[in-house]
């Protein structure tokens, strides 16, 4: 964030506002972590925040302080749609394009507000006037981190904003083993511990809470995976018939891509999830090296996201759908086995 920037923030900061803060569509634990963790320093400095999410997003982020504040655009709509309205700042955090946020996107794109974007995915929009945008970051929870401190409030961290903000940097680097995990990443939760985040309740109540259901569905997930050696990728389907066998809840399938990539020799896997209610599948890409995920899935399966991990959709049928996904893979064969 540029001094300028930080100026004008301070300034508007420094009168009461009225503010909205947004994370992406099917939020995950960095985008409720680092929403939740600016509502409570916000909140804190007397400011009137509403964090909106777009939808509902899983259970095993529901303990994180705050949570019950949240509202849902789908289930709260006249509520979410009037603190849209009145909004005077908004900031959006974890995403950079309008579309991340569903059925939100007009009354966002509708709003005269100041924008502030948090976010550390590759090529953001322009809506928003102020833009600390650092795709070298690990996470946006890190970046909310950086912003109080830009702000000179390190000292204001709370025990609930520690704990948010560790909870997104540990699930966006996979537990601090990722790539964008940097000295000053580690450094930054070695601070937030001291802050009082509890580290080893946050692993727990994050990654120890599955359902014999859940562990079932992985034993699906696992035998559906398709093994393409000579393009060094794997990957996993699953239809709605076999979400609904495991009585499939919201978060289920949390990680479950990241399996291909253990195997030996891998370096692109891919999970295609059908959504019948939606009549799309959704894919998770993920890669190891320099094979950029966010090129595939922005050329492609019109999505993006991270160069080792993007997301995007398809509207075709699962079997048309893997079929062009195979189809692709020959034009990469190089940087694949690279
Ligand atoms: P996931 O596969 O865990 O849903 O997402 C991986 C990364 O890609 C996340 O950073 C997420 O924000 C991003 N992402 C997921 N789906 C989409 C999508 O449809 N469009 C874009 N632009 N990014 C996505
Ligand atoms: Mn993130």
């Amino acid at each position: 964030m540029n001094l300028e920037d930080i100026k004008t923030i301070k300034g508007l900061l420094s009168t009461q506002q009225k503010i909205v803060i947004v994370p992406h569509k099917n939020p995950d634990g960095d985008a409720i972590g680092s929403t939740l963790a600016l509502w409570h320093y916000l909140s804190n400095k007397g400011q009137k925040a509403t964090i909106v999410a777009p939808n509902d997003y899983p259970k095993f982020l529901k303990w994180m302080p705050g949570n019950q504040k949240i509202v849902n655009f789908e289930k709260q709509n006249s509520l979410a749609k009037r603190s849209i309205e009145e909004a005077t700042i908004i900031f959006t955090l974890d995403f950079n394009h309008l579309g991340r946020i569903g059925q939100m996107q007009e009354l966002l794109e509708a709003s005269n507000s100041t924008f502030v974007m948090i976010d550390h995915h590759q090529a953001p929009a322009d809506y928003a006037k102020i833009m600390y945008s650092d795709v070298e970051m690990s996470s946006t929870c890190e970046m909310v981190y950086n912003f109080i401190e830009f702000l000179d409030d390190l000292d204001t961290i709370t025990p609930d904003m520690a704990n948010c903000l560790y909870t997104g940097i540990m699930t966006d680097t996979g537990s601090f083993k990722f790539s964008s995990t940097s000295s000053r990443t580690h450094r930054v939760v070695g601070h937030l511990i001291d802050k009082g985040a509890n580290n080893t309740e946050i692993h727990n109540k994050i990654y120890d809470t599955n359902t014999p259901n859940r562990l079932h569905l992985l034993g699906c997930a696992l035998r559906n995976m398709t093994i393409l050696n000579e393009y060094s990728t794997a990957y996993i389907t699953l239809s709605q018939e076999e979400l609904d066998a495991f009585n499939y809840q919201k978060g289920d399938t949390e990680g479950f891509v990241n399996y291909g990539l253990t195997l030996a020799g891998v370096r692109f896997a891919v999970i295609f999830i059908e959504n019948k209610e939606e009549g799309i599948i959704k894919i998770s890409f993920r890669s190891e090296g320099d094979f950029s995920v966010n090129k595939f899935a922005r050329n492609h399966f019109n999505g993006g996201g991270h160069d080792n991990a993007a997301g995007g959709r398809s509207d075709i049928s699962m079997l048309e759908t893997t079929a062009y996904f195979e189809s692709l893979l020959p034009q990469y064969k190089t940087s694949l086995n690279a």
